[in-house]
């Protein structure tokens, strides 16, 4: 088989040469409304490979980038914070049969680090893409939250552009007792 992103022969899903780049530590920080939010790529680094989300090798490469980066971090975390914690995916909603963002949460799943599925649902499936901050403000995700309440969540999120809905997701569960720690995403776009 060939690597998914430079198409050279390989037995992994990405060859050892784009490992080794896509591990590159890019990992930056934005705060929205007193919320850290880590995102463990660039999106131009990684940009054609986000692009593969709606085709048949798309499955493949969140999964292998999910691998490379929330993997790493959660086994990183576990060994410095005790605290159970959950992790809440920000949307789930299933166009191409399976969530995206599910495939990045299923990496982080241990012993301590519960992965709810499907509890943080969009009533509002507008589409945000492409779309101006202004207009996603007047169109809310209008979230829905289904899971149990008094508990810290860690919040994901396969790509953030303006925040806005990371920003609504957080408020949803404050409402339900939940301490949302910080936020995960694949990639920035605005940085
Ligand atoms: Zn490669």
């Amino acid at each position: 088989m060939r690597c998914l992103s430079c198409h050279k022969l390989s037995m992994a899903t990405f060859c050892k040469k784009c490992q080794e780049r896509l591990l590159k530590p890019t990992v930056t920080k934005r705060t929205i409304n007193n919320l850290e939010i880590y995102s463990f790529f660039k999106y131009q680094h990684i940009q054609d490979l986000l692009l593969t989300k709606h085709t048949p090798q798309g499955f493949k490469i969140y999964k292998a980038l999910a691998k490379l980066s929330f993997k790493l971090f959660i086994d990183n975390f576990i060994k410095n914070d005790p605290r159970d914690v959950y992790v809440v995916g920000v949307d789930e909603n299933v166009k191409s049969g399976y969530s995206h963002v599910a495939l990045l949460t299923h990496e982080m799943s241990r012993k301590y680090v519960k992965v709810l599925h499907g509890k943080l649902m969009a009533r509002s499936l507008v589409n945000y893409s492409g779309k101006k901050l202004q207009y996603r403000l007047e169109n809310p995700r209008d979230f829905i939250y289904t899971g149990p309440k008094d508990i810290n969540v860690i919040l994901v999120d396969d790509i953030i552009t303006t925040g806005t809905t990371i920003k609504e997701a957080k408020e949803v569960l404050e409402k339900h007792g939940i301490e949302v720690l910080f936020a995960l995403t694949l990639a920035d776009v605005e940085v």
